[in-house]
């Protein structure tokens, strides 16, 4: 695998089609957008000549976020929006025209890998997105993964608010698009009595002062959000549901405007961070991840090597989770700091530059270790990964043949880090940093983000600890990779 590669995202929206050359840890590396087209071969043409103007050697799979309900297994578009892709194997032809492996998801969904990639969900294990805009769109993600159910889950414009309610595209009455889309609060608006010209920003300010008018047009067009919202906790129990696409952040604000619900459901509701940005990002990692994820499977021979990746910053919890889930599988520790502290024992005088140098030879003999171990092999691998650059990581992985991964994420806020940090600092050998790094632990819980080589668990360390949760999914995890 090419040590620099990117992938292609490209999100086809309403109006533009954007595309995107994004790096492995998300980054827009180069972006255009072009105006789109309803006409499905103009469309089609206009794709082709983003994608080949983003292409390059280091290119390595292709993510394309597309309106409509899309067949997770097939890649098949089965209905479409503004521009209607249903009916022709476009990720075929995409495949074909660039020789490079296709991702083909709804437009939403990438939004919602991407915002839990990089964006206001980072981390988060179970999410749910609204994307409100001229409808509004959906996606769920349990796991790390998009729900998919038998073909399409995640269409949650389609949520019933009100059975009695008004006639919907999608052939149902009362969906939630019909009386929280940007389209219907323009008709709240009208209703109203409102001009054609006032829009969400002019009534904000007249209904944070109490006029009821404007406050009436906030409880219609959140009012069903609401409910739809509540639904969805039910359902799903996310750990974060974010409000996203161009209205997102409007209807934030008039949700505010409701009276508080007190019961069981408790949702973290937030704005989306990405924007616009989301949908290409979102294509980017999941063109990223399926990449990662043919590449493991096809570079060594069946029955190979198994690493579970238990990754965290320092204190984040990851080692006592490694035993525990070592003492329930029987599978070895290879922890960084079992290899190096030894090595701290015994010279003096380490810095914290030849801390990291020997952090960095630890790293590469617990890879050394795995690369001698016969296939069949599983390990545990407790680092905070994020301390080389990901390259090495996957250049380590690649040589010690290892051909199924899983992740675990741990994490806890920067304060609880802190705490946990000053806690063992009478614990700790010399040439580890010491009570002045603590401010940096805090600073870099806040950006550090897990590897995503393969699925990814998200462990909160603060919780409760939930061991024969996680062990059950990694095995389900390894073994489905094999298999
Ligand atoms: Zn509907």
């Amino acid at each position: 695998m090419d040590t620099q590669h990117c992938t292609i995202g490209v999100d086809i929206g309403g109006t533009n089609i954007r595309a995107a050359r994004i790096s492995r840890s998300g980054d827009i590396l180069r972006k255009k957008i072009v105006a789109g087209s309803r006409d499905r071969q103009t469309a089609i043409g206009l794709i082709a000549d983003l994608i080949r103007e983003m292409d390059g050697p280091d290119v390595v799979a292709i993510g394309i976020g597309v309106p409509g309900r899309v067949d997770a297994g097939t890649g098949m578009v089965l209905s479409g929006g503004y521009l209607d892709l249903s009916g022709c194997d476009f990720k075929q032809l995409i495949e074909q025209t660039f020789g490079k492996p296709v991702v083909l998801a709804n437009d939403c969904s990438m939004a919602l890998i991407g915002e839990t990639g990089v964006g206001a969900a980072r981390g988060a294990e179970s999410a749910v997105m609204l994307t409100i805009g001229t409808g509004i769109g959906g996606a769920a993600m349990e796991s790390g993964r998009i729900v998919n159910g038998k073909q399409s889950a995640g269409q949650l414009g389609h949520l019933i608010i009100n059975h009695a309610g008004r006639q919907c595209v999608c052939g149902q009455r009362g969906c939630v698009e019909t009386e929280s889309s940007g389209t219907s609060l323009r008709r709240h608006l009208d209703e109203a009595g409102y001009s054609a010209e006032t829009r969400f920003e002019d009534i904000l300010p007249l209904a944070r002062a109490g006029d009821e008018l404007a406050l009436s047009v906030m409880t219609r067009w959140a009012g069903p959000l609401r409910a739809a919202i509540g639904t969805l906790s039910a359902t799903f129990d996310p750990a974060v549901l974010l409000l996203g696409g161009g209205m997102g952040a409007a209807a934030m604000d008039a949700l505010g405007f409701l009276p508080k619900v007190e019961g069981w459901y408790n949702t973290d509701v937030r704005p989306a961070a990405l924007g616009d940005d989301a949908g290409v990002i979102g294509a980017g990692l999941a063109a990223r991840d399926a990449a990662t994820a043919a590449n493991a499977g096809s570079s060594a021979p069946l029955g190979g090597k198994r690493v579970l990746m238990v990754n965290g910053i320092p204190a984040s919890g990851k080692s006592r989770l490694s035993h525990a889930i070592s003492e329930r599988t029987g599978w070895p520790v290879l922890a960084l700091d079992t290899v190096k502290n030894p090595f701290l024992e015994h010279i003096e005088g380490v810095d914290r530059l030849f801390n990291r140098t020997l952090g960095k030879a630890s790293y590469q003999a617990i890879f050394a270790v795995i690369a001698d171990a016969p296939d069949g092999s599983t390990f545990i691998v407790d680092a905070w990964f994020g301390f080389q650059p990901i390259e090495l990581l996957q250049q380590h992985i690649a040589s010690s043949g290892v051909t199924g991964i899983a992740e675990i994420w741990c994490h806890a806020p920067g304060e609880v880090l802190a705490e946990r940090y000053a806690a063992r600092l009478d614990q700790r050998l010399a040439g580890h940093p010491g009570a002045a790094y603590i401010p940096e632990l805090v600073e870099l819980a806040k950006h550090a983000s897990p590897a995503r080589l393969g699925p990814v668990y998200d462990v909160d360390t603060t919780l409760p600890p939930a061991d024969d949760a996680v062990v059950n999914w990694v095995r389900k995890t390894l073994q489905g990779e094999t298999a």
